[in-house]
């Protein structure tokens, strides 16, 4: 016994979970789900939620009369609102999996574009075969979810990284249990069913060209500015794979036009010096910052909002960032020439790129005017997933 502790006026603990569950069945109106899928939808609202938690909830639920029980084909018992329109049948299904280092996530689409559901777990840290276990149980429970046949939908994948066209393995990805497997293969296998497969910068680019900053243009190049800098390239509404499966990769070619201070530059990953990741990624813009303030060594978002109130160190760091991030875009687009250069990634979200900018970068293009447009992405995160799920479509 606990005597200090309040015995009344305290809600019960499953309150918050009833109105974690209200709120998913609310939001997907047809959802009849089991008490497992309850359980891991809710499992972003509410932390570390059991099945028996939420079995205990849907019965405090089902005697309000909020949800009803019901069996389905096979025995398969789920649960319901009891004022839910019946479910009107989704022909098919586009699911988009984003699945990164450290979480993965799902979205899911019926055919007229309408979001079904939506859902982040934890990827499982370097374990392959948890992590291909954890998508086949996203998968089973979207299409469970959806009310369509186990197998039906589309399944797009993004991830970083990419495919090896000679070798079918992955390469590159920062989830390194990932590198040197045959993942699409292995998903496959698993899923039944043949998948999409794309780096995600690729599915950023695909997600902004078709619904995002950058619907209507023809050409639209995406980058990232984040802990590491990529790009995609988007034609007609396709992704511009290319022939060794590197289309936009842009990363890792050097930082054009350099100064005598900026050779060699830092060592890459990769195995190169100075490219343009090494400036342009976050820990690039922490390094450069360090280098010309010694004794100071804040992480990019804090270089970020020192500058904004006036920081000298750190508006020198940003004008410094600016020009490069000119010269980096100036050499896309005289390659590409592309109608719109979306920026994604962390270092995306600072105002004055999209005027400093296309200002400064007309230097080095070789056009006598600049026309290409540079806008901020307007899905924000969600812009991976929602290009998995738009490379489901094809
Ligand atoms: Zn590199």
């Amino acid at each position: 016994m606990m005597p200090d502790e309040p015995a009344r006026d305290s809600p019960p603990p499953h309150e918050s979970l009833i109105g974690a569950i209200r709120r998913y069945l609310a939001t997907h109106p047809a959802a009849a789900d089991t008490v497992e899928g309850i359980a891991g939808w809710a499992v972003g609202a509410v932390a570390s939620v059991t099945a028996d938690e939420v079995r205990t909830a849907l019965t405090h639920m089902e005697a309000r009369g909020e949800v009803a029980k019901r069996s389905e084909a096979g025995g398969v018992e789920v649960f319901a609102r009891t004022d839910a329109p019946a479910r009107t049948k989704v022909a098919t299904v586009r699911i988009g999996i984003d699945l990164g280092g450290s979480k993965t996530e799902i979205i899911a689409f019926d055919d007229e574009g309408q979001q079904q559901l939506r859902r982040r777990e934890p990827t499982p840290p370097d374990d392959y075969d948890a992590v291909l276990a954890l998508i086949q149980t996203l998968v089973a429970d979207a299409e469970r979810a959806c009310g369509v046949a186990p197998g039906s939908a589309n399944v797009g994948i993004g991830t970083p990284g990419s495919l090896s066209r000679a070798t079918g393995l992955l390469r590159g990805s920062n989830s390194v249990c990932l590198n040197g497997m045959p993942v699409k293969r292995d998903l496959e296998v698993r899923l039944g069913r043949g998948i999409a497969l794309a780096n995600d910068a690729n599915c950023f680019a695909l997600s902004e060209a078709t619904d995002g900053a950058g619907q209507g243009a023809a050409v639209v190049f995406g980058a990232i500015l984040g802990t590491g800098v990529g790009g995609g390239v988007v034609v007609n509404g396709r992704v511009l794979e290319g022939r060794n499966g590197i289309g936009g990769e842009w990363g890792h070619n050097p930082l054009p036009w350099p100064n005598d201070d900026e050779r060699p530059g830092a060592a890459c990953f990769c195995g190169q010096r100075g490219c343009i990741e090494t400036w342009l990624s976050g820990p690039g813009i922490a390094r450069d910052h360090h280098a010309h303030v010694p004794g100071d060594a804040p992480p990019a978002h804090e270089i970020v909002a020192r500058a904004a109130r006036h920081d000298a160190g750190c508006e020198a760091t940003l004008a410094r960032y600016e020009e490069r991030l000119a010269r980096a875009l100036a050499h896309v687009i005289n390659i590409v020439d592309p109608d719109v250069i979306v920026l994604g990634g962390g270092l995306s979200n600072v105002d004055r790129w999209y005027k400093s900018v296309p200002r400064l970068w007309s230097r080095w293009v070789f056009s006598d005017r600049v026309d290409t447009e540079l806008v901020r992405h307007a899905h924000g995160d969600s812009s991976g997933v929602r290009g998995a799920a738009w490379l489901a479509a094809r």
